[in-house]
């Protein structure tokens, strides 16, 4: 069965009950979208630290009145464990997404990080173990990230070898995923853990200090302000379309083999693109619309502390397990996202 076919019939059977922290992000506002469109029951959690009540409002316009009537938001705090344990009342199934994001917020700020990171992470456990009179929740699937391979340098990244942490940031998310190991083996909470590699799409902020570079650099074009590369620009990343992150977590939640249980999964595309080519593709989709890009060029500033250099994942074990097949390549996201991105 393709993932598509999986997901529908698990869930044409069922309308389960799930909650997505973070909803008003990214990732959790995309993963919203795409269960209401499954006709589930969503509750959502979020305290709009880095969300936007914008992309809730996005989503209720991309559905249905009778889908967007599925879904409750909660605005609380991951950090207050009374919040997690009104978002976790009657659900089956977490998508953990809430953390505070980028590397050099961490470098910066690391108490904010660990905070949001670790202890909003820690809470939610116990909230999800605690729940539905104790029996807890059926799954609990959360953001993990590709920092966890730190100074590790062979690619691909296979999930069973990682370095050193480079970031507070990179910490908390290896925390995370040790919690989780431990709830599973203590409380046999099932949890599956997928570490995210440079994911970009629609809804994601190309605005603040903090902003990944996709939609940070299109912003620089499209304005005609400069476009900054930290480095040589041979850094390189394994860039990930929206859609095929958040079929990586369907599959995690609705998977019924135990083998898939207790898991850490890479969620890339198995492709590896360096800052320089992300540049000239950028570039060669925003020409037919903006002349002035013709003699656009990166300025280079110095290498930013706590970025790895390289990142290639290997997407065997989650092909293989849990059945994901990344559909989009980077220029095919890029093409996809780019109305969304011209019109904010
Ligand atoms: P995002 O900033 O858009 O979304 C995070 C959401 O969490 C925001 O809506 C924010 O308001 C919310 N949040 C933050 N602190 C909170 C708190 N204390 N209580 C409740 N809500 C809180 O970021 P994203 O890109 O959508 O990231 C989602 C998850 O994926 C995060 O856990 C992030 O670490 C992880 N991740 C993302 C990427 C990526 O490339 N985007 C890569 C690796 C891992």
């Amino acid at each position: 069965m393709t993932p598509d076919e999986i997901i529908n019939t698990a869930l044409e059977k069922e309308q389960r009950s799930w909650l997505i922290t973070g909803v008003a992000g990214f990732i959790g506002s995309n993963l919203l979208e795409t269960l209401l469109r499954l006709d589930q029951n969503v509750v959502g959690l979020d305290n709009l630290a880095t969300g936007f009540q914008r992309n809730l409002d996005e989503v209720e316009s991309l559905v249905l009145p009778a889908q967007w009537s599925r879904f409750k938001f909660i605005n609380g705090d991951i950090r207050n464990l009374d919040d997690c344990k009104q978002a976790c009342d009657g659900v089956e199934i977490v998508l953990h997404q809430a953390a505070l994001g980028s590397v050099p917020r961490s470098v910066v700020d690391p108490i904010s990080t660990n905070a949001t990171n670790i202890d909003g992470f820690l809470n939610m456990l116990i909230a999800a173990r605690d729940t539905n009179q104790g029996a807890g929740v059926r799954r609990f699937v959360y953001a993990a990230s590709s920092s966890t391979y730190g100074d590790q340098e062979d690619l691909p990244k296979m999930e069973d070898l990682i370095g050193r942490p480079m970031s507070p940031y990179a910490v908390t998310k290896y925390v995370n995923e040790l919690y989780a190991g431990v709830f599973a083996r203590s409380y046999r909470m099932p949890t599956i853990g997928l570490r995210y590699f440079n994911v970009f799409g629609p809804r994601q902020d190309p605005a603040g200090a903090y902003a990944a570079v996709i939609p940070r650099w299109i912003a620089s074009m499209v304005n005609g302000e400069p476009v900054i590369i930290n480095g040589d620009g041979q850094t390189s990343r394994d860039f990930c379309y929206i859609e095929n992150t958040v079929q990586a977590n369907l599959l995690a939640a609705l998977s019924n083999d135990p083998q898939t249980l207790d898991q850490i999964y890479n969620v890339a595309v198995g492709h590896r693109t360096s800052l320089n080519e992300l540049f000239a593709m950028i570039k060669d989709t925003l020409m037919p619309q903006f002349a002035h890009l013709a003699n656009c060029v990166p300025q280079y500033q110095a290498f930013r502390s706590g970025d790895v250099r390289h990142s290639l994942a290997s997407i065997e074990k989650a092909r293989s397990l849990l059945g994901y097949q990344p559909h989009f390549q980077l220029n095919d996201g890029l093409k996809k996202a780019m109305p969304w991105y011209l019109n904010i």
